[in-house]
């Protein structure tokens, strides 16, 4: 057993979802010193047969475990260097206040749409986030990655991380751990709106991980669940928004259970009406 790892971890509060789970095993990487024993963690979990699962502020995933057998491992290493143009952002950092930051040393940035989204730039870049037109893809001039097998350091640059919707390479990469990304701060947005307007109006707050399906192509998921008529519906503790019925919203003490039938529901639906298949944006983490 490695001293560092905590033991019988509570995870309610590691989910945006607020959902009741625990994991056998959980670390926090606080500063850039602990990313030298995740290679330690590595052939622990190798010599124990145990999965890892990587986590930053845990805004797009769904526990669907009591008690996750395998390591979760938490990434709120903080770091900030200005340069010209440029910012270079531990994986740590959260988005949103970047953002904000950001946007008020340069007027109309780029930057203004990202203010409101959740998570860690860790997040960002590894789903490749987005709103309102911008993605991480737009503005990440390099990643500093860790080879926890290898425990090289490489940089990769934007054409290496083969963003798409959604995703970029280091979805694939588990063995990679991001340790910064720079941004060039220097694009300019010609929308002005304040997204966390448009937020408020048209997403509802309280425990969610933010869109539960991926668009499918030309289309939304949010329009489909509404005319299917799940808007309001009700599983146990969990509830699709009336506000947006692409966000799943745990406002009851709702367990991931509810979740996944709700998930069920809408995509038997939607399959039945339209011959769509919708596919799951946020994580689902099971015991294998
Ligand atoms: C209210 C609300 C609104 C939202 N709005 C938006 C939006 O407008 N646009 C948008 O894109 N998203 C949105 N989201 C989803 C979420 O904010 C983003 O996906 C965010 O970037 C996730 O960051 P995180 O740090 O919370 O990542 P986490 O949820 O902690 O992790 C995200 C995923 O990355 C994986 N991961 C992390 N590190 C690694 C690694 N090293 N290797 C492999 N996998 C890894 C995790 O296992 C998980 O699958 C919203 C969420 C909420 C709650």
């Amino acid at each position: 057993m490695l001293p560092f790892l905590e033991e019988n971890k509570d995870l309610l509060r590691y989910s945006s979802f607020h959902t009741p789970a625990m994991a056998r095993f959980f670390f926090e990487l606080k500063e850039k010193q602990d990313i030298e024993k995740l290679s330690d963690i590595q052939r622990f979990a190798e010599k124990n047969n145990l999965p890892i699962i990587y986590l930053g502020s845990g805004t797009n995933v769904v526990f669907a475990f009591d008690i996750f057998d395998g390591i979760i491992i938490k990434n709120t290493i903080k770091g900030i260097e200005w340069g010209t143009n440029t910012v270079k952002v531990a994986g740590g950092e959260l988005v949103s206040p970047l953002s904000l930051q950001i946007s008020k040393t340069r007027k109309n940035s780029l930057f203004g749409k990202w203010i409101g989204l959740p998570g860690t730039v860790w997040g960002a870049i590894v789903g490749n986030a987005g709103c309102f037109g911008f993605e991480a893809k737009d503005v990440v001039l390099e990643v500093t990655i860790f080879d926890i097998k290898t425990k090289e350091q490489r940089i990769l640059k934007n054409e290496e991380l083969n963003f798409s919707y959604r995703h970029s390479i280091l979805k694939d990469t588990p063995n990679w751990f991001l340790i910064d990304a720079t941004f060039r701060t220097n694009l300019l947005s010609n929308n002005t709106t304040d997204p966390r307007t448009f937020r408020s109006g048209k997403q509802p707050g309280g425990f969610t991980c933010g869109s539960f399906f991926r668009n499918p192509p030309e289309d939304s998921a949010g329009r489909l669940i509404d005319q299917v008529g799940l808007k309001w519906h009700r599983i146990g503790g969990v509830k699709i928004s009336e506000l947006h019925a692409n966000f799943f919203v745990n406002d009851e003490k709702g367990s991931y259970r509810d979740i996944l039938i709700l998930r069920d529901i809408v995509k038997e639906k939607v399959r039945e009406m339209f011959k769509i298949e919708l596919y799951e944006e946020a994580r689902i983490i099971e015991n294998r």
